[in-house]
């Protein structure tokens, strides 16, 4: 049983033997308003069983806040992919998933850790032989290459986060998926 289906029937059962079908009417109305239920038809199939992408995501991915309490679906494109290979996820979501932003993570680590990652063999090397200038130089090149390295992954980063990321996650949240017959389409 599909998630709409199972709202409807939540629906239909909580209004049965009220006499309110005008109540559950103009209810389902404002979830329809609201983007809640889909009024689209899949493009390949003619079912009208469709989903937003977003909400299909947030469906299979539901049994899983009681065990993780406090994360939700606004906090996925922050963590980025961290959780998504973290958490065990049905496949539905992980078809859904939207587009991962790209993590400063890796980027800050070489930054910082440039100078020691660079700097420490041949500061080995200088206790074990002595000082010396070519280790200095071969010391402080290596440094500003992994600088530079680190620099460069970080405004190729901010870049993608900026530019890229956005679009890619307009056009996910646009997307509406058939749970009838798996196509994606934008309506
Ligand atoms: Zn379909």
């Amino acid at each position: 049983m599909t998630d709409v289906q199972a709202n409807e029937d939540g629906r239909n059962g909580k209004h049965f033997g009220t006499n309110s079908s005008h109540r559950f009417q103009s209810e389902a109305h404002a979830l329809s308003a609201a983007g809640e239920i889909n009024p689209y038809s899949c493009p390949a199939c003619k079912s009208e069983n469709t989903q937003r992408l977003s909400t299909a995501y947030m469906s299979g991915l539901s049994h899983f806040s009681a065990v993780t309490s406090g994360f939700g679906w606004a906090r996925a494109p922050i963590v980025g992919g961290a959780w998504t290979t973290g958490i065990s996820q049905t496949q539905l979501s992980q078809v859904v998933a939207p587009p991962a932003r790209r993590k400063y993570a890796r980027g800050f680590l070489l930054l910082f850790l440039g100078p020691i990652i660079g700097g420490a063999p041949f500061a080995i090397l200088e206790h074990l032989h002595g000082p010396s200038t070519t280790y200095e130089l071969l010391a402080a090149s290596v440094v500003i290459l992994l600088e530079i390295g680190a620099v460069a992954s970080l405004l190729r980063a901010v870049a993608y986060n900026k530019r890229v990321w956005p679009e890619l996650f307009q056009q996910w949240r646009s997307c509406v998926m058939c749970l009838r017959c798996g196509q994606v389409f934008r309506p």
